[in-house]
């Protein structure tokens, strides 16, 4: 397929910029916690975890001291597809899912009968901001032709009116196979994401026109130039990010994919292109790997952002412990939606089970210049 047959949804929500709006967005910083305080807070947690019963999931994202409570209690740290895997075979009776709000909801989807809480309720994602239910009902009703795509990070809202939920460790090979059965695809929300997609399946797919503000952020042109600094250094560029980005990425991939990239990778040195909270885990994973933060600006800009999600950020040791305290932040989803919304994700599932060796070359085609499985 041509790039001139790839259309994008014309969303009628847009800023200035031509992104889903996103400017009424906010976030807030969690109290800053060092020393005795942070043990002490630490250790009760610790204690809550195992007299409650309560399993710790948390994305490579958040904080660092989050991640390794996870693991240190018998949780885990992934990326959206192993959380929702983990929460829903865990046996633990209530779960904490460290992340945002759309990861909670999928939890709680999936496993209705345990109590599901978060740290902050208002952790939220620009994608799922930027794709409102009722107007992709009407993006939807407008092409009932097409098998609905969505991306993990959307409302349950949302999800209830697909046909397919993915993550993007399993978007290029489920996208691939339903093109192989002549399928049309509509997707949300992430435009940069399904053009990646589009170009590696050579699938028919119209895009939603959502953005993360975090990827949307990298910059070609300094990749470029810090490249010349580092000759020798491998790209890893989430496809979240723009195409002219991704041009110049080694390794295109899943935040697994690219903990996966580092840790078996010949390289000594690696260009990071996503949220940096992912660099404590790499670096934990492979200690003698140098890694570099992709740039989001250059000299000539007037502020530079963090390629830090302020969403993810809100997720703090004292939320956890509030969650653990005074069972704040519990996620509900409406059961008619929460219904709705549970196939789409167990057909993923299913799918990701089923097909371990279409994921693994799909995992493959992700790299650059190989082109899909
Ligand atoms: S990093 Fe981007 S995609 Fe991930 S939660 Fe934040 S805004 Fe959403």
């Amino acid at each position: 397929m041509s790039s001139d047959t790839l259309l994008a949804f014309d969303y009628p929500q847009q800023d200035s910029a031509g992104l889903t709006c996103t400017a009424q967005a906010w976030a807030k910083t969690p109290p800053h916690l060092e020393g005795t305080d942070k043990a002490a807070v630490i250790a009760r947690i610790k204690q809550l975890l195992l007299e409650k019963d309560v399993a710790l999931v948390a994305h490579y994202y958040v904080d660092g001291d989050i991640q390794d409570l996870a693991l240190e209690t018998g949780g885990m740290v992934a990326d959206s597809l192993e959380m929702a895997r983990f929460g829903k075979s865990h046996p633990a009776k209530n779960l904490i899912v460290a992340g945002v709000r759309f990861m909670g909801e999928t939890a709680k989807i999936l496993s209705p009968e345990k109590r599901v809480f978060m740290p902050d309720l208002d952790a939220t994602c620009s994608l799922d901001l930027g794709c409102d239910a009722s107007d992709f009902a009407k993006f939807r009703a407008a092409h009932p032709d097409r098998v609905v795509v969505v991306y993990a990070n959307t409302s349950a809202a949302v999800k209830a009116q697909a046909d397919w939920m993915v993550t993007s460790s399993c978007a290029l090979a489920i996208v691939h196979q339903l093109n192989l059965a002549g399928k049309k695809i509509l997707w949300a929300p992430d435009r940069h994401l399904g053009r990646y997609i589009q170009e590696q399946t050579g699938a028919d797919m119209l895009l939603w026109n959502g953005a993360c503000i975090v990827h949307d952020e990298f910059k070609a042109v300094e990749l470029d130039l810090l490249m010349a600094q580092y000759p020798n250094a491998m790209v890893l560029v989430h496809p979240e990010s723009p195409q002219a980005v991704v041009d110049l990425a080694d390794v295109v991939g899943s935040t697994s994919a690219m903990i996966k990239a580092v840790v078996e990778g010949s390289a000594t040195e690696y260009i990071v292109a996503t949220d940096k909270g992912i660099l404590h885990r790499m670096q934990q994973l492979a200690p003698h790997k140098k890694l570099i933060e992709a740039p989001t600006a250059g000299n000539s800009a007037t502020c530079k952002s963090c390629a830090h999600c302020p969403w993810m950020a809100m997720n703090g040791l004292q939320g956890i412990l509030d969650c653990l305290e005074n069972a704040s932040g519990e996620i509900f989803v409406d059961e008619p939606i929460r219904v709705a919304a549970l196939s789409c994700i167990e057909r993923m599932l299913d799918f990701t089970k089923n097909h371990p060796d279409l994921l693994a070359k799909a995992q493959h085609g992700f790299v650059k210049n190989i082109g899909a499985a």
